[in-house]
C-alpha cells in the first residue's frame, strides 16, 4: 500500500525564490520542471551499470548496503510531521538492506549549533552518506562544503535549500541533492478547498472579502512562506478579495497556534472567516481555540492545514477541520533513502528530486486515513 503512494504520487517540481506576508508577494507559478527519474528500484542491479552511466564508480551489490554507515539529522524530534518522516525512513532502509545499527538518526533540538556539531561527529566516524534536514535552510552551504569536502554523498530533505545553492552543486556536478515537495503546491490546494466553498457561504460578515487569519511555520522554512503566500494567492487568482486579519508565526507548534488564535477569535470575533495553517499540528491547536470560543467549523468558520496527520485527518472526517493537505512523507523517505542508495551504488541523482502534495477534503479523508496508519 505505502509503496503504491510511492510510486502514484512521485513527480517532479522545480522550486524558485519568492517571498511571502500578510499582504502578499509577488508570485511565481511554479516552474515546470522535467520528471524526476523515479527512485532505484528497491534492488539496485549492481554488477552491471548502465552504459549512460559509464562515468560513475563501480556499482556495489545490494548486500553490501548492511555495511554502510548511514548519518540523519533531523532538525527536532519533537516535530510531529518529522517523526512520521524518520520512522518511515528508518523502516524504508531496513527493508532496503540496512543494518538498523548502521542508520544513527540525531535530534537537532532545533538548534542549528548543536546540529553542526553531530555533522562534525559523523564526518569523523567516516559515514558512507549523510541524510539531512537542515534546522536552517541557509545553514545549507556550509553545512554541503563539509560534507562535500569530506568526500561524503549527501541528501537533504524537507527544508529546500535556496536555487543558488541548488545551483552550486549542479555546477559543481556534487553528490548533493534535495528530496522534497513543492511548498507552492501545499498553500496553493489549502486556498483552493476554500475557493470551492464558495465566497457566498465562507463570507458572514457580508463585506464581500473573505477575513481570514494566517498561522505561519517557521518562518525561514521556505514551506512556511510558500504555504502562507499561494494559500492566500489561490483566492485572489479566482478574483476573490481578501482581509488578513492577523498574519502570525507559530514555528510549527500546537499550543503556540491554540494562542494565536485565540487572541485573534479575541479580538475579531466572528469576523473571522478562514484560519489558514501552514501544517496540521497548529491547526489542531487552531481547533481547540476555535471550540473554546464557542465557534463552529464548517458552520460559521473554516479551517484548513498541512500534513495528514491522523487526528487532523480524523477531524476532517468529522467536519471539525475543512480540510487538510497530504505531505507525503512515504515518498520523501523513500525517495530520500532511494537517492543515498543511488550514491552508494554509483548511479547517481539528479539534484533536485520532487514528489506532489495531495487536496484533502471530507470525501477523500478516509482513503488518505487508511494509507498513513
Ligand atoms: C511540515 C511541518 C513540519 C516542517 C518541519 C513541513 O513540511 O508540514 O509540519 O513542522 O515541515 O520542517
Amino acid at each position: 500500500m505505502k509503496k503504491k503512494i510511492l510510486s502514484t504520487i512521485l513527480a517532479a517540481t522545480m522550486i524558485a525564490a519568492c517571498l511571502t506576508g500578510c499582504g502578499g508577494g509577488n508570485a511565481e507559478a511554479p516552474a515546470a520542471a522535467p520528471a524526476a527519474e523515479e527512485p532505484a528500484a528497491e534492488e539496485p542491479a549492481a554488477e552491471e551499470p548502465a552504459a549512460d552511466e559509464a562515468e560513475a564508480p563501480a556499482a556495489e551489490a545490494s548486500g553490501d548496503l548492511a555495511d554502510k554507515k548511514v548519518g540523519v539529522c533531523i532538525y527536532q524530534f519533537s516535530d510531529n510531521f518529522m517523526t512520521l518522516f524518520r520512522t518511515e525512513l528508518e523502516n524504508y532502509l531496513v527493508a532496503q538492506g540496512f543494518s538498523k545499527e548502521n542508520i544513527n538518526i540525531v535530534d537537532g533540538a532545533n538548534d542549528q549549533a548543536t546540529q553542526s556539531g553531530q555533522i562534525d561527529n559523523f564526518i569523523a566516524e567516516g559515514v558512507d552518506v549523510l541524510i539531512i534536514n537542515p534546522v536552517n535552510s541557509s545553514s545549507a552551504e556550509t553545512i554541503t562544503d563539509k560534507v562535500v569536502g569530506a568526500g561524503i554523498p549527501l541528501v537533504y530533505i524537507n527544508r529546500e535549500p535556496e536555487a543558488d545553492e541548488q545551483k552550486r552543486w549542479a555546477d559543481n556536478n556534487w553528490d548533493v541533492t534535495y528530496v522534497g515537495c513543492d511548498a507552492r503546491q501545499s498553500g496553493t490546494f489549502q486556498g483552493q478547498m476554500i475557493v470551492d466553498l464558495g465566497l457566498e457561504k465562507i463570507d458572514m460578515n457580508g463585506n464581500g472579502k473573505v477575513d481570514y487569519i494566517m498561522v505561519e511555520g517557521d518562518p525561514e522554512n521556505v514551506d512556511a512562506q510558500y504555504r502562507t503566500e499561494f494559500s492566500v494567492k489561490a483566492l485572489t487568482d479566482v478574483g476573490m478579495e481578501v482581509e488578513c486579519l492577523s498574519d502570525q508565526v507559530g514555528n510549527w507548534q500546537q499550543d503556540q497556534a491554540q494562542a494565536i488564535v485565540a487572541n485573534a477569535l479575541a479580538q475579531y470575533g466572528n469576523d473571522v472567516e478562514v484560519v489558514f495553517c501552514n501544517n496540521d499540528a497548529m491547526a489542531l491547536g487552531a481547533l481547540q481555540a476555535i471550540q473554546a470560543a464557542g465557534r463552529t467549523v464548517g458552520t460559521d468558520i473554516y479551517l484548513v492545514g498541512v500534513d495528514a496527520l491522523s487526528e487532523a485527518l480524523e477531524n476532517v472526517l468529522a467536519g471539525t477541520m475543512t480540510g487538510t493537505v497530504f505531505n507525503d512523507h512515504f515518498a520523501q523517505s523513500h525517495g530520500a533513502a532511494d537517492a543515498a542508495i543511488n550514491y552508494l551504488t554509483g548511479a547517481g541523482n539528479e539534484h533536485y528530486i520532487g514528489c506532489d502534495y495531495v487536496k484533502v477534503t471530507q470525501d477523500k479523508a478516509q482513503e488518505v486515513l487508511d494509507m498513513v496508519k
